[in-house]
């Protein structure tokens, strides 16, 4: 199959590495255009596991190429994926302005018969929207050309994207036409060959299926992160708690992990535009506004944390912090919980030495070079004449550090711990000052 993605980002260029993985011919098509000429070169613009690999192997077999053309893109596949960003609006509905653009751009170069697919996450509605862009695009040039328009949100998570893609739990395609369906069940049989994983349904149902997700997992992590902040005032264990109910099967284990707070590029800004649509129809999501309250809190709690121990005087402390992306084996920080924990420390007055096993770039674009942050280049680095370190961010290499040298670097030894990853007794044990979420500090 001929497939054209417009947008090689973490979902436009997973999706082209994927579909020519297992032999379609893949184009892929960004504005970017210093992005379209480093990939050409076999250069992969973000980090992302097993990514480089596949990518570069299909290119030099031919079947993935790069282009910032975007009229050769329509030219060249059946299938028009649109994979790119839909940031949060001014006012934290999803700003379509780049899905329009791309549907003017499909509109204005179509000849043939196409299948325009939303893969970025749209509101309901989207769809219908890209089809009069499509249609008006056409107009303006005096043709009408058949097309179809079909909505396949994504689903794979940053750090396991390939193998979420190979191997998804499910491919859901809101479609109408059902020759289209075909068709795209067919584009899907590679990776849907062990069980049965292709739901079929309505457009507006698919649109809204990837928002129910989002921001089913996003209610799961503020409701977690409330219970600790609850557990905390009782004087609780939030981990004996997260076990407890974790081992009722209706409940489950995964996404209940207390923390420093979801971010990303997505569950916060899904958040916020589904509850945006919600308030457009007449109804207002009282679940999704406390999921973001409780989530915009408690990225700040570790620091208030910090405030408690250092008597509300942060102002001339150095903290360590490791972990800048906003979850382990990605380098992505948007929305990260470590840019308003380091924001905040900033605002009180205190400076930041930090390290991330990939992330270092990023911080680098965002932040540049300042006199209150220190990028270092190893995790023991960042300890060095530190008052404090602070864990953000559950790398597998910050699991089992050498406490020894903690000790040693830091000018006291308190470790705020935001992820949970240590064990409160061991840190007694070693005479360090233990904060972490949802458990009394300890030592
Ligand atoms: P991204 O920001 O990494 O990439 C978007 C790309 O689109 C950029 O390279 C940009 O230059 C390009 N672009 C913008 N306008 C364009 C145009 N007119 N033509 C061609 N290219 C254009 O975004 P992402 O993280 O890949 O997310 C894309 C969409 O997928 C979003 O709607 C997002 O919500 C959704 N999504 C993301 C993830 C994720 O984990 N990142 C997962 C599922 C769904």
């Amino acid at each position: 199959m001929k497939i054209t993605i417009f947008g090689s980002g973490y979902v436009g260029l997973v999706t082209g590495a994927c579909f020519a993985e297992v032999g379609n011919d893949v184009l892929c098509v960004d504005i970017d255009e210093e992005k379209i000429s480093r990939l050409k070169q076999g250069e992969i613009p973000i980090y992302e596991p097993g990514l480089e690999d596949m990518a570069v192997d299909n290119a030099r077999e031919g079947r993935l190429r790069f282009t910032s053309d975007p009229a050769e893109g329509v030219a060249f596949g059946l299938f028009q994926f649109i994979a790119v960003g839909t940031p949060p609006d001014e006012d934290g509905s999803a700003d379509l302005r780049h899905v329009l653009s791309v549907a003017k751009t499909i509109g204005s170069n179509m000849e043939d018969y196409r299948i325009i697919v939303d893969k970025s996450t749209v509101p309901v509605g989207t769809a219908d929207l890209v089809s009069e862009q499509v249609k008006s695009a056409m107009e303006e040039r005096g043709v009408s050309i058949d097309y179809d328009v079909v909505s396949n949100p994504e689903f794979l998570k940053e750090g396991d994207a390939i193998s979420d893609f190979m191997k998804p739990e499910r491919i859901i395609v809101g479609v109408d036409n059902p020759r289209t369906k075909e068709l795209l069940r067919n584009l899907y049989a590679p990776f849907n060959r062990s069980h049965e994983r292709f739901i079929a349904m309505d457009v507006r149902s698919a649109e809204l299926t990837k928002y129910a997700a989002n921001a089913m997992l996003a209610t799961k992590i503020s409701f977690m992160n409330e219970i600790a902040n609850i557990a905390e005032r009782v004087g609780a264990d939030v981990e004996a708690v997260r076990h407890g109910i974790g081992s009722d099967s209706r409940i489950g284990f995964s996404f209940i992990y207390p923390g420093v707070g979801y971010g990303g590029s997505c569950f916060p800004k899904d958040v916020q535009a589904l509850e945006k649509t919600a308030v457009k129809y007449g109804y207002d999501a009282r679940i999704l506004q406390a999921v973001e309250a409780v989530n915009h809190d408690q990225k700040v709690s570790l620091v208030d944390k910090m405030k408690g121990h250092f008597g509300n005087e942060l102002k001339g402390k150095t903290i360590a912090l490791w972990g800048l992306a906003f979850k382990p084996n990605t380098d992505d920080m948007r929305e990260a919980p470590s840019r308003r924990v380091i924001e905040e420390l900033w605002a009180a007055g205190a400076s930041v030495r930090a390290y991330d096993p990939v992330a270092m770039d990023e911080a680098r674009r965002i932040y540049g070079e300042r006199a209150d942050l220190k990028l270092v280049e190893t995790s023991e680095d960042a300890l060095k004449g530190a008052d404090a370190l602070a864990v953000v961010t559950e790398w597998r290499v910050f699991r089992s550090p050498d406490f020894e040298v903690i000790k040693q670097e830091l000018s006291s030894p308190v470790i705020f711990d935001g992820r949970n990853i240590y064990n409160p007794d061991l840190m007694e044990q070693l005479g360090i000052t233990y904060y972490s979420i949802g458990r009394i500090p300890r030592g």
